[in-house]
């Protein structure tokens, strides 16, 4: 049979690959660095990037910006797919448009058209409703700390979750807020 790929290729399994396991400040977080420079924000950068592919992780230069809230609160009443109560992606009843969020969160744009689709499960798209009544944010993470200092865009927040410094109003899945009824 005749492939474009070599066969080296197509069997990868057992291909080495680098493993990156930085110092723990706890069970939980990573310990941040204070290793500052170009060096250090290549691996952050790939750090970042991981999260972005993973957990939706985004800011204006990293991850879809379209789904970065300038605000910070990632809230269901600042979503383009909220209507009134009613969500267009989700099949859910009700959404809390103060508290409430998932991780399909989109800026409002006119120039983005939305559908009624009413159909992703709210398990599946991580909706919960934040007990603190305004929202999400790496400002509210419990895993983010101040940076030793901020990275050349201006990032003032270490988050220990992925060891990369982060904008305050980015976010991402593994937010740690709590929910109501959880
Ligand atoms: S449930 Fe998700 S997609 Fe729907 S309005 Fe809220 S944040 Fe947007
Ligand atoms: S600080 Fe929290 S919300 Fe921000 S990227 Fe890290 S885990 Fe996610």
């Amino acid at each position: 049979m005749v492939t474009v790929f070599p066969e080296e290729m197509l069997n990868k399994s057992s291909l080495e690959r680098k493993v990156l396991s930085p110092p723990k400040k706890d069970e939980e977080l990573f310990l941040q660095s204070k290793e500052t420079g170009a060096a250090r924000e290549v691996i952050e950068g790939h750090n970042r990037q991981r999260f972005a592919n993973h957990f939706n992780y985004a800011d204006p230069y990293c991850g879809n910006p379209k789904t970065y809230d300038h605000q910070g609160n990632y809230n269901c009443g600042r979503c383009n797919q909220a209507v009134g109560d009613k969500c267009l992606l989700l099949k859910i009843a009700k959404i809390d448009r103060k508290a409430g969020s998932c991780e399909d969160w989109e800026v409002i744009d006119a120039g983005d058209t939305e559908m009624t689709l009413y159909n992703k499960h709210p398990e599946t798209a991580s909706y919960g409703i934040a007990k603190n009544g305004k929202g999400f944010g790496c400002h509210r993470c419990p895993y983010a700390s101040k940076a030793y200092s901020p990275d050349s865009l201006g990032r003032t927040l270490y988050c220990g979750k992925g060891d990369f410094r982060v904008f305050p109003n980015a976010c991402c899945l593994a937010n740690g807020a709590e929910l109501i009824n959880e």
